[in-house]
């Protein structure tokens, strides 16, 4: 294409008359000018076309009911080899157990069928991305702007009412009227609530492009009754998202969440969660009696309630494994650990370090296995148990929560200069909201 548009120019240089020579000479350079501007981005054209091979093929997969993302991969027919390799550049980034139905995997495949890049979007503002580098995959996150908005509802129980039902009339998400009222209950005797209560809740929800609602949280809950009294519960942010002191405290730092069990570790990154699972990359199928934490070797682990430590040993499976008996004679087990700390017969604290990750045993990588036996030995999920970071925060936590609740308070009140509406017509329940 270059070399022909070359010659027309210089065809059109040899049938120039001589009649009005200056003349034609200025529009020949003019025309040599077009020309030569069209040479110029046809070349560009061209190498960007070298840049970006055209021949990438780009596939997509949706997770369906079930599926774990070895199915995922397998439907979009990635082989084995690179399987592995990207569920292995995925899982210390992303929490892959959390998958949901209906999202989206896009993989562009060159020539030769190998994955080149991988995409995987947790929200419409938050992306994954893994490129080839070499003959491995390198993660990189996309995170797009959010407009965040604080809303407050009040509103008192009507006759028969629940604080419960109330919310869920409104139209408040069932996972975070279930917080409210988790955390609530923790200092609210509810079945002696009466007819006028009144309750104020502060939710922050996070929307892409101002209208598509990506997550909601809950900062503030407050309930005042005639007989249970004057109750307030404060979310407290720890400064990473997967520390397990992220939870409602009230303002002196108490930790709000009924009849909790500790969490093992400080940090919770989980890689793969409680029950029947298809390993990701081997695709067999099989039950998972417990929940691994990924942790580095080395992370101390906790006693997740006060008990007696019964098991203090080591096998080819389990690696160096420590179990302990609590009061309600269930039994939490650790395994994979780098290092034991304590000794058959020892009486241990809730939250007293027992040992230290690693990944002794039948194990990839470092990480913690955290089993948990009922009273009848069966191995039961330690999610169902609720789980607690600390009954109280203490030192830098403490001061940390006191600078959130004073954040918290200036919220409300900048919340609550902006009018209300009714919000709905079936509750009498007024909302108010900001932009942040
Ligand atoms: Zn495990």
């Amino acid at each position: 294409m270059i070399r022909k548009l070359a010659f027309c120019a210089i065809l059109a240089l040899a049938l120039v008359g001589c009649d009005n020579e200056e003349e034609q000479i200025l529009a020949l350079k003019n025309e040599g000018k077009v020309l030569q501007q069209r040479v110029d981005s046809l070349r560009a054209e061209l190498s960007k076309t070298q840049e970006v091979p055209v021949k990438w093929n780009i596939v997509n997969d949706t997770v369906r009911a079930g599926d774990g993302l070895f199915q995922v991969l397998n439907r979009m027919n990635i082989n084995a080899s690179e399987r592995g390799k990207i569920v292995l550049a995925m899982q210390d980034s992303v929490e892959l157990s959390s998958m949901k139905v209906g999202q989206v995997f896009y993989a562009a495949k060159d020539s030769s069928g190998s994955v080149q890049r991988f995409r995987y979007a947790t929200n419409p503002a938050t992306v994954h991305m893994l490129t080839r580098v070499d003959t491995n995959y390198v993660y990189n996150r996309v995170e797009k702007p959010v407009v965040r908005k604080l809303s407050i509802y009040e509103g008192t129980l009507a006759p028969g009412g629940t604080l419960n039902g109330t919310l869920l009339k409104v139209g408040i998400p069932r996972r975070m009227a279930g917080v409210v009222g988790g955390v609530l209950q923790c200092k609210v005797a509810f079945s002696q609530a009466q007819p006028g209560d009144r309750f104020r809740i502060l939710l922050e929800d996070t929307f892409y492009q101002d209208s598509i609602w990506i997550s909601g949280k809950v900062v503030y809950a407050e309930f005042e009754g005639r007989t249970v009294g004057h109750h307030e519960a404060f979310r407290y942010d720890d400064g990473d998202p997967k520390s397990s002191f992220n939870a409602h405290y009230t303002e002196n730092g108490e930790a709000l969440i009924f009849d909790g069990l500790r969490y093992p570790l400080d940090r919770l990154h989980i890689t793969s969660p409680f029950g029947s699972r298809i390993h990701p990359i081997t695709g067999q199928r099989k039950t998972h009696h417990g929940i691994d934490y990924g942790s580095p070797t080395g992370t101390p682990i906790y006693a997740v309630a006060e008990g007696t430590v019964t098991v203090s040993g080591y096998d080819e499976f389990s690696g160096n494994k420590i179990a302990i008996r609590h009061r309600d004679n269930s039994e939490s087990w650790y395994m994979h650990m780098s290092v034991r700390g304590v000794s058959v017969g020892t009486h241990v604290a809730a939250r007293q370090v027992i040992g230290k990750v690693g990944s002794t045993g039948r194990s990839t990588g470092p990480h913690l296995h955290l089993g948990f036996k009922n009273e009848k030995g069966a191995w039961i999920n330690p999610a169902s148990k609720t789980m607690i970071a600390a009954p109280k925060l203490t030192g830098e936590r403490l001061a940390r929560l006191k600078q959130q609740v004073a954040v918290a308070r200036s919220q409300i009140e900048k919340t609550l200069a902006a009018p209300a509406v009714k919000a709905n017509d079936s509750t009498e329940v007024m909302v108010r909201m900001i932009k942040l």
